[in-house]
């Protein structure tokens, strides 16, 4: 399969990565279907969708135009089914390996056999997602940062069976769709969650012995270091839940050097997960 015959993108999981992905495969062309569990959820994303155009509308980077045929471009569904003629997908459901293969098995009997199916894993292997499928070198990770239609990297993840050919096309597609690549091996947390996820619960530990106030731990790092977010912010920002997932992952993987922050999994089991619930290290509206 080359770029050019991909005419249709499927995205499984319709949260955070899963809605923002959409918006900028609508956005660069391509129909895309959007799948999640039920209805309220697919709504959902579909409303995360709308409220994201309306932002690059007002930032000046899209026109109103544009960004309406984007949208009638995406079709929210709870049917696998509507995926059977996507020419590539990508999963972004909850960061559990048993959920994604269990995901892939069933992309598998739906889509056709050239179609390429891509991982948003943050953290885990893509061989191992690949493993329960008869055509593993069909799967890659292709790593979108959150906000998708913001951010300007992916990181392309190669596994232990995948073709050259489907590695070129992530690339490929990923550039398509205005993105920058850099390509990662398939080892736990790939290049990018392996240095930031240490980097994250260190600023929560720093926090929690008492090393700084929550807001001076982040401006430490705001302005001693030139990064947009300190590591309490961007917690919040990804998600509790999922910073905590790929924690577990790494740790389990790299060792005791990867221990999450006793703190995180703390608010993670209050039910505090950051922005998306209205609460995390910060309080939102
Ligand atoms: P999320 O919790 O916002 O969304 C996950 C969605 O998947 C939910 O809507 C859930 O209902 C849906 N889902 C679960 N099982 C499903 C299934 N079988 N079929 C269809 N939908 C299903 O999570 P998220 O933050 O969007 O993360 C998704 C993936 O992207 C994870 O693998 C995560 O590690 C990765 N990721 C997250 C970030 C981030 O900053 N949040 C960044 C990069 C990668």
């Amino acid at each position: 399969m080359e770029l050019a015959d991909v005419h249709t993108v499927g995205v499984v999981g319709a949260g955070t990565m899963g809605s923002g992905i959409a918006h900028v495969a609508a956005v660069a062309g391509y129909r895309v279907r959007l799948r999640d569990v039920d209805d309220a959820l697919v709504a959902k994303g579909l409303d995360d969708i709308d409220e994201s155009l309306a932002r690059r509308v007002d930032a000046g980077d899209l026109d109103a135009a544009a960004a309406d045929a984007a949208r009638d471009r995406i079709e929210g569904t709870t049917a696998l089914a509507d995926l059977a003629d996507a020419d590539l997908v990508v999963e972004a459901v909850t960061e559990d390996r048993s959920v994604k293969q269990s995901v892939f098995s069933d992309l598998a009997a739906t889509c056709g056999p050239d179609a390429v199916l891509a991982t948003n894993t943050s953290t885990l292997s893509i061989t191992a997602i690949a493993s329960v499928i008869d055509r593993p070198e069909r799967v890659v990770g292709l790593h979108f940062m959150n906000p998708a239609p913001v951010m300007p990297g992916v990181e392309v993840v190669v596994g232990e069976r995948t073709s050259a050919a489907t590695a070129d096309l992530a690339h490929a597609f990923a550039d398509d769709l205005g993105k920058e690549t850099w390509e990662a091996d398939d080892r736990p947390g790939f290049v990018v969650n392996r240095v930031l996820m240490p980097w994250i619960n260190e600023g929560i530990r720093a926090y929690e012995e008492g090393v700084a106030e929550k807001g001076d731990v982040d401006r430490g790092l705001r302005l001693g270091t030139n990064v947009p977010m300190g590591p309490l912010e961007l917690a919040d920002h990804i998600g509790l839940d999922v910073v905590l997932d790929a924690s577990e992952t790494l740790h389990e993987e790299l060792g005791d050097r990867y221990r999450p922050a006793y703190l995180l999994k703390r608010k993670v089991a209050a039910g505090d997960l950051g922005k998306k619930t209205g609460a995390g290290f910060y309080e939102y509206e």
